[in-house]
């Protein structure tokens, strides 16, 4: 497809813009997508608001977001799968097929991936995108590209369930009931864990926790949260802690909550990156700390998901902006973070 597309790019730190650029064209394994809905996400916040994670330096200008739904409108010619028309969630890292952790499976690991708005890389607040095929995966009639684009923290989600073993008869506690916090609840509850409970300073963000199917909320900052899970779970606590906020009170209170033998999985990345724990009391209680690498292997098992109606992936939405509102959106969601759970931009309306 020939022409020009519009671009949101971060041209500096707090400061958004538009450019032109070309459409691209699929290469043979390539499909190209109409984006409809691409989340905005906390990296791309934090990318807006200081410029790097770590090592990985914004050189603007930059194109942000990672969580895109659309729709094929071009397809290369080795790609079988897909035909224009076909409505997909996109999976934002292409990773390399060769290295020892591609051939394990566990690609999300891989040390040669490209993934969308991770600086080189360009994101997709933008108008339409050229995607390894293999990556695009399809949404069945019931599912919208809404929701398509809300997969992408949804795997997130299921990955840290499967990590620490979520299963069937356990009562589980999320630390955290941002958007990952929340979509991880979800994972919890589908995959079978009966009791899900939630613990946040916000009470906006408790209130969505409710309302997405949490069994109880507590608020950290208000109650007690080691007596409350203790209340609880009749004395034996947690079987399970997913901990999302990055903080060291709330890994603290999973370790204090978690019973013994349990599984504790670190999603949340504290801003320091470093952290003084009761490690003792680790040993006393025998726990296992997992973590969590954005997700590998998940899309297919979400999108199910969702599309049998046992995660309102949806619901999670609190704000929905224009791409030309970019900069609006992206200061609203830095300036409203007690408000807002999920913004997503949305490029072209959904037909
Ligand atoms: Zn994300
Ligand atoms: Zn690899």
């Amino acid at each position: 497809m020939e022409g020009k597309m519009k671009a949101a790019v971060m041209n500096g730190i707090g400061k958004m813009g538009f450019t032109e650029r070309d459409i691209p064209t699929p290469a043979p394994d390539e499909v190209l997508v109409k984006l409809e809905y691409v989340g905005i996400c906390g990296s791309d916040l934090h990318y807006y608001e200081t410029g790097a994670i770590g090592d990985y330096v914004v050189e603007p200008p930059f194109v942000l977001g990672h969580e895109p739904g659309g729709v094929v409108v071009e397809v290369g010619a080795n790609v079988k799968h897909l035909s224009v028309g076909d409505r997909v969630a996109l999976e934002p890292g292409k990773t390399c097929g060769h290295c020892e952790f591609c051939k394990e499976g566990k690609y999300n690991l891989c040390s040669d991936v490209i993934f969308f708005a991770t600086p080189p890389v360009d994101g997709v607040f933008q108008e339409y995108v050229a995607h390894e095929a293999d990556l695009c995966f399809k949404l069945p009639d019931n599912v919208s590209t809404l929701e398509g684009a809300l997969i992408e923290p949804l795997a997130v989600g299921f990955h840290a369930a499967i990590q620490g073993d979520a299963h069937l008869g356990q009562k589980a506690v999320v630390m955290g009931a941002g958007c990952i916090g929340l979509v991880s609840m979800m994972a919890l509850k589908a995959r079978g864990v009966s009791e899900v409970y939630v613990v946040d300073i916000m009470e906006k963000r408790l209130e969505k926790a409710m309302e997405l199917g949490a069994t109880a909320v507590i608020n950290g900052r208000t109650e007690d949260v080691e007596r409350r899970i203790k209340e609880l779970t009749s004395g034996r606590g947690a079987d399970l802690v997913v901990e999302t906020a990055g903080t060291e009170i709330t890994t603290r209170q999973a370790i204090q909550i978690a019973r013994k033998g349990s599984n504790i999985v670190l999603v949340g990345y504290s801003k320091t990156g470093e952290m003084t724990l009761p490690m003792s009391l680790v040993l006393d209680k025998e726990l296992t700390f997992k973590t969590v690498f954005r997700y590998r292997n998940i899309y297919p098992m979400a999108i199910d998901a969702v599309a049998s109606g046992k995660v309102n992936l949806k619901g999670i939405v609190t704000d929905i902006f224009k791409l030309d509102e970019a900069q609006k959106a992206m200061d609203y969601s830095v300036n409203n973070k007690a408000d807002i759970v999920k913004a997503v931009i949305q490029i072209w309306e959904e037909k």
